[in-house]
């Protein structure tokens, strides 16, 4: 490799590497983006340091991207709701966020409905010896995507638990919301 220095340029002849004017370090040509405004053809820093700074800028300058975000978007309105269409009729990823905000068990009613209704039951099947303070704990630790279970349901078939600390266990979510209020 042969490095040609004349005033500010550098140049790695016989090869195909280029040095990042911002990370200064030694990358392959196609690290670098194309560029016909500078004479080399590439641009002076490497793909990374250029997503790098952007993204740095998007968020310093977040009001600036919203408003071009919102001017692109009415500009080429066309464009983005056809694009918006596709999305809708090709992404299993819509599909399934559809068909769960569809799901009865979480149409907001239903579900403020069921919530007031557990909260009475939670009250009612509280005797006054509980441990607030380890229900309280056990509620607080809670790992993400866990529920807080009754063993005993509060209101099963043939048997009402109460809302106690030694009554509660954490269940993974979908087990706690197939188990229902039986009891095994
Ligand atoms: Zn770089």
């Amino acid at each position: 490799m042969l490095k040609v220095t004349a005033g500010r340029w550098t140049l790695f002849l016989g090869t195909s590497m280029k040095k990042c004017n911002n990370c200064r370090e030694l990358k392959p040509l196609k690290e670098f983006t194309q560029s016909k405004r500078v004479p080399s053809g590439y641009t002076t820093i490497c793909k990374v340091c250029t997503c790098t700074r952007q993204y740095e800028w998007r968020e310093h300058n977040r009001d600036k991207t919203r408003s071009a975000v919102r001017r692109y978007n009415e500009k080429h309105k066309d464009r983005v709701l056809a694009k918006c269409a596709l999305y809708r009729a090709t992404s299993p990823q819509y599909k399934i966020t559809t068909k769960n905000n569809n799901d009865k068990r979480t149409k907001s009613g239903y579900k403020k409905a069921w919530t007031a209704t557990h909260r009475a039951n939670k009250i009612k099947a509280t005797p006054k010896w509980a441990n607030l303070e380890k229900i309280k704990h056990i509620y607080k630790g809670c790992p993400k995507g866990w529920h807080v279970d009754h063993v005993i349901p509060l209101r099963g078939r043939n048997v009402c638990g109460l809302h106690v600390e030694t009554n509660l266990q954490y269940l993974p979510a979908h087990d706690n919301m197939s188990k229902s209020n039986k009891f095994n």
